[in-house]
């Protein structure tokens, strides 16, 4: 009894001071190791673009074992080949936002006839066009300020005209023909000089008061209009009101060219 006993004490000391001394050595050893990669990769990371690590996760592991391999020059060149890179894939995007930019220009032109018997003259040759102006105007006798047929009622009371006018839904009305002279620019001159423009332009009235501004619809359609008429026509010069008649006519009011596409 005594002799098993002794024997298993001293096989179990044996056995706990056999591993004690395995962890010291290895496990001490192995932390060691661990601790000096670590400081070491730090180093490394430190020294050279982390971007390098950063931008290939996937291959990091590859990507070590090159750096190691290779003089500080040619990771520095490496860097410079990745970073050029990137500026590639960049353009890309913005190609792609490209593409449905140009397909909602042809947005769809929704023109209904409201044909007047005011404020125009009949052309009956051919008539040469190659100006649009563009105005605003509203209601301002009661009522609803955006009402089209109110708006109409007030031109054919002074005489005037437009060949459009767009409503705040985005509707295109034709008030007179393109080849008819449409009184709506009064005593005005074009940059290159010339007066009597409403012999040789298409006029626009855009819905709108002096605060509002315009609707989407109403920038898509001027735009689709506009566009039409510079398919139909040789236009030189797309104006408001105001660039024709400086001083005496401040409309299209608060109207953003940028949003014309
Ligand atoms: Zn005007």
């Amino acid at each position: 009894m005594d002799k098993k006993k002794a024997i298993s004490i001293v096989i179990t000391v044996f056995f706990v001071a056999g591993m004690a001394a395995w962890y010291i050595f290895y496990g001490g050893k192995a932390g060691k190791m661990e601790i000096s990669q670590e400081s070491g990769e730090t180093e490394e990371k430190a020294a050279e673009p982390q971007v390098v690590f950063e931008q290939a996760p996937a291959d990091e592991d590859v990507r070590r074992d090159e750096i190691i391999e290779k003089s500080p020059e040619e990771i520095i060149e490496q860097f410079k080949q990745e970073q050029k890179k990137p500026t590639e894939t960049v353009i890309k995007p913005e190609e792609i936002i490209k593409e449905p930019a140009q397909a909602k220009k042809e947005t769809s032109l929704d023109i209904e006839d409201r044909l007047v018997s005011f404020g125009f003259q009949k052309v009956s040759g051919e008539r040469k066009i190659d100006t649009v102006i563009l105005h605003s105007s509203f209601n301002s006798l009661g009522g609803d300020q955006y009402d089209v047929d109110k708006i109409i009622d007030i031109y054919k009371s002074y005489g005037v005209s437009a060949h459009y006018i767009i409503g705040r839904n985005g509707t295109a009305y034709r008030l007179v023909k393109d080849n008819d002279v449409s009184y709506h620019a009064g005593v005005s001159s074009v940059p290159d000089g010339r007066t009597n423009i409403n012999a040789f332009s298409i006029g626009i009235e855009i819905v709108g008061n002096y605060d509002d501004g315009y609707t989407s619809e109403q920038y898509e359609a001027v735009s689709a209009l506009i566009a039409k008429i510079k398919g139909d026509y040789d236009i030189k010069y797309v104006l408001g009101h105001d660039d024709i008649a400086p001083g005496r006519k401040t409309d299209p009011w608060n109207f953003d060219w940028d949003e014309l596409k």
